[in-house]
């Protein structure tokens, strides 16, 4: 039975995209069959591997309103072992689409489960915001990963989402844990991202995971996403490459260490 995780944060910017494509891509070489799903109507997880968003037939949005079975709209990727649950701008309608189910909340756990005996790791990218669409990621994953910018003022967004993923879980009752926090674009030189991390560990005061694995600022991992590329197959030697590889190293350990 596959594994669900978010990859989670309101805050724009802070790596979610960069995470999920890199991370899953890393996953796969480690023997792992992985389907990203994208829930951003702008669609960077899509474009990502190389899938044109503007000629999609099917996106996540089609299965989501019941237009098609949810196994038509996947798509192989040219990475082995990697698909996409593609999205476009057609997902901005879910709103709409999703108040018509009275629980519009299960919609993405239900769709989901039809795939998920297929996968090792279903990664979910979610926007950012604390709309439905991250609601719907919420309830339907079983575990949460959550990227954080090395600046300060990140730690104190992350109140919020704390308070929203408590919110779900009282609510819905449907407890989903952080398997991991993970520190993204980190710069090395300066001392401020040193300086969230120990925060980040005060912070969280050993409730949660930190990964040890940080990312650091890597011009690769921006520039792959313009040809079409998880930076693995951009530039594998990269240093943006090597983190993720180490970041799904460590989650695969912890993971079989837990289990
Ligand atoms: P989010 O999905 O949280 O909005 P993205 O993953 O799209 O964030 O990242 C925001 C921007 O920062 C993108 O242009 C992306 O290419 C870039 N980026 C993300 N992580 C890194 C990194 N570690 N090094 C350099 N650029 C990065
Ligand atoms: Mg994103």
């Amino acid at each position: 039975m596959g594994e669900i995780l978010s990859i989670i944060n309101q805050k724009g910017g802070c790596g979610k995209t960069t995470t999920a494509v890199n991370f899953s891509t890393s996953l796969t070489v480690m023997g792992k069959k992985v389907l990203v799903v994208d829930m951003d109507p702008q669609a960077n997880a899509t474009t990502s591997f190389g899938i044109d968003k503007l000629k999609l037939e099917y996106t996540v949005y089609s299965a989501i309103s019941g237009e098609v079975n949810v196994e038509k709209a996947i798509k192989p990727t040219f990475i082995k072992n990697l698909f996409v649950l593609p999205s476009n701008i057609s997902l901005s309608g879910v709103e709409m689409e999703l108040s018509k189910h009275p629980e519009y909340y299960n919609v993405l756990k239900d769709i989901l489960s039809n795939v998920k005996d297929l996968f090792d790791y279903i990664i979910i990218d979610v926007p950012p915001s604390l709309g439905v669409i991250t609601v719907n990621a919420l309830v339907a994953c079983d575990g949460l990963i959550i990227p954080i910018q090395a600046e300060y003022y990140s730690l104190e967004g992350l109140a919020d989402l704390m308070n929203t993923i408590q919110l779900v879980e009282k609510r819905l009752k449907s407890p989903a844990p952080i398997r991991g926090i993970v520190l993204t674009l980190y710069d090395s030189r300066t001392k401020l991202g040193r300086e969230v991390y120990s925060e980040l560990k005060k912070y969280f005061v050993n409730r949660e995971y930190i990964f040890k694995t940080v990312i650091p600022r890597n011009i690769k991992l921006a520039e792959a996403p313009s040809y079409g590329k998880p930076c693995l197959a951009y530039d594998p030697e990269s240093r943006g490459t090597k983190a993720y590889m180490k970041l799904a190293k460590e989650f695969l350990e912890i993971t079989a260490k837990t289990n």
